[in-house]
């Protein structure tokens, strides 16, 4: 069975809607595809209204914004109870911070680039969701860069000065909002150095797994082998699960569905433990 559980569709900062990353996890033979959009579950319905044709499991879930003493840290969220409102209320405040910070952003930039809040806007249409790879749209559009990744090693990284952090969950306090939703926490490529503000440290991870942390990320394409091995390490020790995902973003990255998967037992525990069901065909 194939299992890619963290992708990203355009209701975040992914460049395809849910029913065509669907067809895109057939194509690609993936038997379940995981939809965690950033800070969002709006995505949910169309993924789940593409099921009978494509023939694709959906896995529901979320990859949260989280800031561990401003650094940034991902928690991607299963199978929770989108209406439980503690977390919705979290997810919202995080959209709304993101919002606002993308603006700050984009007020700085115009003063050395061609760009405008509307340009940025033009390219985040379905975005429910929005952020720096809609300003790296912008500027690609405005011919200053060639894609994504150039502005990303330019004026849109995170030690630029144009930066402008945004609120996110403590994630000790979200894998216990997580838990009290009803749904499983796995941390996202928790040793991908190159695009955080610093590591969380091992510590911070501990505490999560007390406050019911499931698995963290290993096989993730912004992991390199001594980073693979250094979460290998940091799951075996805290006696977490392991995961693996392409983090897919459409023509927004280089990432492709199913270049890095999940276990099935990882998937099934997480079903168990989760108060929402797969999506099955
Ligand atoms: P933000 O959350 O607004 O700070 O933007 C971070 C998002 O940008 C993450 O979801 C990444 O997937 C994406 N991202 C980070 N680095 C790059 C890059 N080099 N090229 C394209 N997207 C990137
Ligand atoms: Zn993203
Ligand atoms: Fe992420
Ligand atoms: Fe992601």
């Amino acid at each position: 069975m194939r299992i890619d559980p963290h992708t990203h569709s355009a209701y975040s900062d992914g460049t395809e809607s849910p029913a065509a990353l669907m067809a895109q996890a057939a194509r690609a033979g993936l038997d379940v595809v995981g939809l965690t959009d950033h800070d969002t579950t709006a995505g949910w319905e169309e993924a789940a209204a593409a099921v009978p044709e494509t023939g694709v499991t959906l896995l529901r879930g979320a990859e949260i914004s989280c800031s561990a003493n401003g650094i940034a840290l991902h928690l991607l969220a299963y199978l929770f109870d989108p209406d439980y409102a503690p977390l919705a209320d979290a997810l919202a405040h995080a959209r709304h911070s993101r919002s606002n910070r993308t603006r700050l952003m984009v007020q700085r930039l115009a003063a050395d680039y061609p760009i405008t809040w509307e340009g940025v806007l033009a390219q985040a249409a379905d975005a429910t969701t929005i952020g720096r790879p809609h300003i790296a749209d912008a500027l690609v559009a405005a011919g200053a860069f060639p894609d994504r990744a150039a502005a990303f090693a330019g004026p849109l990284a995170t030690s630029s000065p144009y930066y402008v952090p945004y609120w996110g969950l403590d994630p000790v306090d979200a894998c216990r909002l997580v838990r009290a939703a009803g749904g499983v926490p796995v941390a996202a490529h928790p040793r991908a150095a190159n695009r955080q503000r610093g590591l969380v440290p091992d510590e911070t991870f501990a505490r999560m797994a007390q406050a019911g942390l499931a698995a963290i990320e290993v096989d993730h394409r912004d992991h390199g082998p001594a980073q693979r091995d250094q979460a290998r390490a940091l799951a075996q020790a805290l006696g977490l699960g392991m995961s693996g995902a392409s983090d897919y973003h459409g023509a927004g990255k280089p990432n492709r569905l199913g270049e890095n998967l999940m276990s099935p037992a990882l998937l099934e525990q997480i079903v168990s433990e989760g108060a929402l069901a797969l999506i099955a065909p």
